[in-house]
């Protein structure tokens, strides 16, 4: 134990001495820092725990169900708040107990030390909080001469490292065991075996086990609180919460106020979306459901009896009153820190919350609680969210955080000045994608050029490495004019007189000026199946400017857009968009930019994927595969598919290939890591090339050596990064089928 006291008397144990994320050289630090260093432990402990998630929230009955409970309660006790306060203060203090209401992190941290100066505290034993991380509480108790233990195995560990977390749930999941193996044995000077999990835990709770029993205070958080009872809920999987709020004779818990809900039946579906959406347990090891102070004795030696106990609950506002008024960081206040949205995101499985998070928070949600807790500046690391929006779904209380970091990047830039170049360029992508297919073959000639790759990354931070997309001087519009005069405007299909649908197909400016033939393809297919196709006419429709953190200038493409495209769904059309970024921009995105709602649902509700739609007609005219497919073709056929990160959950795509007979692998990486203009950016196209391995991997195991697999993916960026990964040629799905129709 002496080692412990040694490493803990330190000094910068608790200092929590952050890089300053404001400064955007320090985050590209962090980031070669952490692909360097905490990589590996993160994607493979973040990896395990979606599998668990995967099936535990599978297992739910009513899923979606729960989450929407979920999502109401939420909703409605933040718009209660104040009032919701005043009943848990009535609650708390009918029992005995006192409560205090913390302007800010300072003021939470005084009262706390003053108690503990009270009681003549000596040894502090705490639970896990990311609340007193935020208030940086250790520090201030420490300076008041407590000794402060973290009895968390992971904040443990952090405690002896001096590192802050990095993960809201798994603290320490960027260390692997070896590495933390090698820091007991440097910082307690041990010879016993700390080779296994079970050996690292049985030497913590060796250490922490005194502690428990000689403490003067425990000090806890709480995962929720019920307004009408003061019922606190805590979930852990050590039980050393249990010893904290059990063992000593004073109880401490902090919260933020966001964690109360109206009534203590409100707590239920929280506990049950807790454990499955964070570890994929289906209930976390141990729940506590406590209304302190409790009325039994402290177990401690010599502690007094059930009459004794003390109790206090210490609630901090900390900026989350302002969050509540802010139209959009409101929503982060219903936020559980389950860390399913940590888990599932390819950037944070790369790097971590070191690189990934602010002094606090991280991951997509950290941004929003940095921002609203501490300064905006501290939200820097939103940049890493590339708006991918895999995070939605996963996510039990439905916070649409890729546009929580949208609206960050949009007003750190305002803060900072305006848009820089770097995003202005990629913001305006069809302004330079229309002169390069202008000006091509020579604009891609001149643009590959040593030099003007070095002029474009200095001066608008566009890194050298990748291959830049090409742009086509035979366009969709030109192809497709041509392709239009050789046939008839459609074919009728197999058994049908008359053509009952029509499409728009939308082309959009990475379709039309860099990957025209995937758009042809499609249009190929659909009016084989005696689809009227049209092409819409070129235009910005504000996914490139989105991507940037550029909202004015995307809603106003998305008004335009949408007046345009509403007119063609009221003349009969459906809209097909064979970018998923640009679709996921008509289904989802455009609700925030798009004033008209009804505008929204219609496009939303007309706005198709080509396979999807394709799958459509098969099901609703009940088509034989057999009679538009060349089965003989198909059968047997070695397949690899990617499907982009915003269709992953609806996408059809293997399906359909399965129906044809293909032999399908798919990918299970969360994204390929181009994400659009990301993995072009001189400051994360490491990171972006790292995020890709998993896939490239992928790809790779499923080959057999002199039979490659044909590689399929939807998106553009999706094809640009495996092309550049494993150096293959990439197909759109529907690529594929035009070849292989009757
Ligand atoms: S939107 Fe994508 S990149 Fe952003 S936080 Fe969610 S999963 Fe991560
Ligand atoms: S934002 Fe949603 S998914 Fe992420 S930690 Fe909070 S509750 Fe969990």
């Amino acid at each position: 134990m002496a080692a412990f006291n040694k490493v803990a008397a330190q000094g910068p144990i608790h200092s929590r001495e952050v890089a300053d994320k404001s400064v955007k050289g320090a985050l590209v630090r962090a980031i070669r820092m952490a692909l360097d260093v905490e990589s590996e432990a993160v994607r493979r402990n973040t990896q395990t725990f979606n599998q668990g998630r995967y099936k535990a929230t599978a297992d739910i009955e009513d899923y979606e169900g729960l989450k929407d409970r979920a999502r109401a309660i939420k909703e409605a006790a933040i718009d209660n708040l104040p009032e919701l306060l005043s009943r848990l203060e009535a609650a708390v203090t009918s029992r005995g107990s006192h409560f205090y209401l913390a302007r800010d992190g300072v003021d939470a941290c005084n009262y706390i030390k003053r108690i503990c100066l009270e009681r003549q505290a000596r040894l502090v034993v705490k639970a896990k909080s990311m609340t007193t991380e935020e208030i940086r509480l250790n520090g201030v108790l420490e300076q008041a001469g407590i000794e402060v233990v973290e009895t968390d195995l992971a904040e443990f560990i952090l405690q002896v490292s001096g590192e802050q977390p990095s993960h809201i749930v798994a603290p320490a999941i960027h260390r692997s065991r070896e590495r933390i193996s090698t820091l007991f044995k440097d910082a307690f000077e041990t010879d016993c075996p700390l080779d296994t999990g079970e050996d690292l835990t049985r030497f913590a709770r060796d250490q922490l086990r005194e502690k428990f029993i000689t403490a003067d205070i425990g000090i806890s958080g709480a995962n929720l609180i019920a307004a009408d009872t003061g019922t606190l809920v805590l979930v852990e999987s050590e039980g050393n919460i249990r010893m904290v709020t059990q063992a000593p004779p004073v109880h401490i818990a902090v919260a933020g106020v966001e964690k109360v809900v109206p009534q203590r039946k409100d707590l239920a579906p929280f506990i049950e979306l807790l454990g499955p959406s964070g570890t994929g347990q289906p209930l976390t090891s141990y729940t506590s459901v406590i209304a302190p102070p409790l009325d039994y004795p402290s177990f401690a030696f010599g502690g007094p009896p059930a009459q004794d106990r003390q109790f206090h609950l210490v609630l901090i506002d900390n900026g989350r009153m302002a969050m509540r008024q802010d139209p959009v960081f409101r929503e982060a206040l219903y936020c559980i820190r389950c860390s399913a949205c940590l888990n599932v995101c390819a950037n944070f499985q790369a790097v971590g919350g070191h690189a990934f998070g602010g002094e606090t928070y991280s991951g997509g949600i950290g941004g929003a609680w940095e921002a609203g807790t501490g300064s905006l500046q501290k939200a820097r690391f939103a940049e890493l969210c590339t708006g991918c929006s895999r995070c939605i779904p996963q996510c039990p209380v439905r916070i649409d955080i890729p546009w929580l970091n949208t609206v960050l990047k949009s007003r750190l830039d305002q803060a900072g000045g305006g848009v820089p170049l770097q995003k202005q360029l990629f913001g305006n992508f069809q302004i330079l994608a229309r002169w390069g297919s202008h000006l091509a073959p020579l604009a891609g000639w001149v643009w590959c050029l040593n030099l003007s790759r070095l002029l474009m990354e200095k001066l608008a931070g566009v890194d050298h490495r990748p291959d830049l997309p090409v742009f086509a001087a035979r366009t969709l519009t030109r192809q497709y004019r041509k392709w239009r005069k050789k046939r008839a405007p459609q074919v009728q299909p197999p058994g049908r007189e008359t053509p009952r649908r029509a499409v728009l197909l939308f082309a959009d400016s990475y379709t039309n000026y860099t990957h025209p033939q995937r758009g042809l393809a499609t249009v190929e297919v659909l009016e084989r199946l005696g689809v009227q196709v049209e092409l819409s006419k070129v235009m910005a429709e504000g996914r490139a400017a989105l991507s940037q953190g550029m909202i004015a200038r995307a809603s106003q493409r998305a008004g335009d857009a949408a007046a345009y495209l509403k007119d063609h769904i009221d003349q009969g059309r459906d809209i097909v968009a064979v970018e998923p970024s640009v679709l996921a921009l008509f289904r989802y995105d455009y609700r925030h930019l798009l004033e008209d709602n009804a505008m929204f649902e219609k496009l939303k509700t007309h706005s198709y994927d080509p396979v999807e739609y394709l799958q459509k007609i098969i099901v609703e005219d009940e088509l034989e595969i057999g009679h538009i497919f060349n089965v003989d073709k198909t059968t047997g056929e070695r397949v690899f598919f990617h499907g982009h990160c915003q269709q992953k959950s609806i996408d059809p795509t293997a399906d359909l290939l399965r129906q044809l007979g293909f032999d399908v692998a798919t990918s299970s990486a969360e994204c390929c890591g181009m994400a659009g203009s990301f993995g072009y950016k001189r400051e994360y196209h490491e990171l972006s090339m790292s995020v890709g391995e998993d896939l490239f991997d992928q790809i790779q195991q499923t080959e057999i050596p002199g039979d490659d697999r044909i590689i399929l993916a939807s998106g553009i960026s999706c094809c640009e990064q495996i092309r550049a990964g494993i150096g293959r040629p990439v197909l759109h799905p529907m690529e594929l089928l035009a070849g292989v129709m009757l």
